[in-house]
């Protein structure tokens, strides 16, 4: 069907549904029944024209285990409006909470953060990336009626790099006076082995992704995205941004993808490519480790700096790329461990990047998990697969206190449970922060891509949202986005699955 004709028959439903409201709201009905029933009508006319759309073709959705898998295919703006639409109401959903904490941390409103992605970051992009993300804006229109438009989508997408990598350098230069406190932050607990220390010999990679809960709680989606150029992609990720952001993700030619970000790290570079184009064109095109640190160095604007971890399947190889602005390093082997807790190890890095970064202070959350994973793999070297990576991931070990504790030093993090916040990433005392969900995969599973995945806290606890703010009422502003992140259960996903009818 053309879109024309497609757009009179959806005007001509819409004509014939008030009509017919208005022969009905003349009778008893109160003016607001009748708005809200125009309304209604309106959004289901709205929703079977869209249905319609070719764009559409392809793409499905279903929920599992606390999850959306979402299969999305095609070009650029196809498999944009089908993430737009089948994933709406999701977007719908997170835009406000993630829009209100970027509004809140740096003291600025939406159009800043709109101007931002409209001068700055949408000038950068590759012309695939802006129709995708323009397929985005508009299907979720087509879907929801929403008033959100490309930059909107594009601000969306920067959230993990604008406010705490653009704004305080931003602050830095305008000498910006009572700038408030914005540090990078200390995202994620991960490992990638090989060799002698994995169960079969091959590649073992797992995450567990930290955030304020507010955000995290809606990081439930898993991509399936099958692009006309480029790999296929199996990866998490959140709804209204194409990378996966936390990351996790494989591709169809065996690369396996994660990081943890640098604490403490410094430095932006305008004239950069946004991260979250890089990181989801790596996942895209990379099929080794040297594609995949070309791509992350090209255009390196400093945003979301990560400690990379990287796995070939096709080798065995594994490797880590610690992604400083000003300096990086790649370190690979095919027979080892690479561990990330949000620490910077290269001395460049550490002495260029991150300087106020103490690495020796082992009462900080990210040296007290580099010291609990040096631990944990070296205690089960030669015995690591996706079942002891899920074990891992949900840890509780507090080596600095050498107890056991769910506090924001041990790999699942409840940063919400300790008065002592996390100072160095500026979370504040019983910060409503920590490990959110987990990941984890193989070098077998990645060859049909599968993978597996926990949704809410690796270990299994719930977090309530009542007698939380009840408690601390300082975080009464989240109270209109912050919800209850109950755990689900382990759930193995698979690209091109389907719902699963019994
Ligand atoms: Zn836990």
């Amino acid at each position: 069907m053309s879109d024309v004709v497609r757009k009179v028959i959806a005007l001509s439903i819409l004509i014939f549904g008030a009509g017919l409201l208005w022969a009905g709201g003349s009778s008893s009905n109160g003016a607001e029944a009748a708005k809200n029933e125009r309304d209604a009508l309106i959004s289901s006319a709205r929703e079977r024209a869209a249905a319609d759309d070719p764009r559409l073709k392809g793409g499905y959705s279903y929920e599992r285990g606390g999850w959306v898998f979402v299969h999305l295919e095609g070009d650029p703006a196809s498999i944009g409006f089908q993430h737009g639409y089948l994933l709406g109401p999701e977007i719908e959903d997170a835009f406000p909470a993630v829009s209100a904490g970027m509004m809140h941390s740096t003291e600025r409103d939406w159009p800043f953060f709109r101007e931002v992605a409209r001068e700055m970051l949408w000038p950068k992009l590759d012309p695939e990336y802006r129709q995708e993300l323009q397929g985005i804006a508009e299907g979720l229109n087509a879907r929801t009626g929403s008033q959100l438009d490309v930059y909107d989508i594009v601000a969306l997408n920067s959230f993990e790099e604008v406010p705490d990598y653009y704004v305080p350098w931003l602050n830095k230069q305008e000498k910006a006076k009572n700038a408030p406190n914005l540090k990078s932050p200390g995202n994620c607990s991960a490992f990638v082995a090989t060799g002698s220390w994995t169960k079969d010999g091959q590649i073992v990679i797992a995450h567990n992704n930290w955030t304020n809960y507010m955000n995290g709680e809606r990081w439930r989606i898993i991509f399936d995205l099958q692009p006309s150029n480029g790999y296929r992609i199996l990866m998490d990720g959140f709804p209204g941004v194409i990378a996966s952001d936390d990351d996790f993700g494989i591709n169809s030619d065996g690369l396996m993808v994660t990081e943890t970000t640098i604490t403490q790290f410094e430095g932006w570079d305008p004239r950069g490519k946004p991260e979250f184009m890089r990181a989801r064109k790596a996942l895209q095109y990379a099929g080794s480790i040297d594609d995949y640190t070309r791509i992350m160095l090209d255009g390196n604007n400093g945003g979301y700096a990560n400690d990379w971890l990287l796995g070939d399947r096709k080798t065995g190889e594994i490797a880590q790329l610690e992604l400083g602005l000003k300096a990086y390093k790649l370190w690979r082997t095919k027979d080892g461990v690479f561990a990330g807790s949000n620490f910077a190890r290269d001395p460049s890095v550490l002495k260029l990047d991150t300087p106020a970064f103490d690495p020796h202070n082992m009462e900080t959350s990210p040296n007290a998990r580099r010291a609990r994973w040096d631990q944990l793999l070296n205690e089960n070297r030669g015995k690591i697969d996706v079942e002891l990576a899920q074990q891992m991931l949900a840890d509780h070990l507090d080596s600095f206190e050498k107890k056991t504790d769910a506090n924001e030093r041990v790999l699942c993090g409840h940063v919400d449970t300790t008065e002592r916040g996390v100072a160095i990433w500026a979370w504040p005392p019983f910060y409503p922060g920590g490990a959110v969900q987990g990941k984890a995969t193989d070098s077998n599973r990645t060859k049909d891509m599968r993978l597996v995945a926990r949704i809410g806290h690796p270990c299994g606890s719930d977090f309530l949202a009542k007698p939380f703010l009840a408690a601390h009422p300082d975080y009464a502003w989240q109270e209109p986005y912050l919800r209850d992140m109950k755990a689900g259960p382990w759930t193995t996903f698979h690209a091109g699955e389907r719902p699963k009818t019994n």
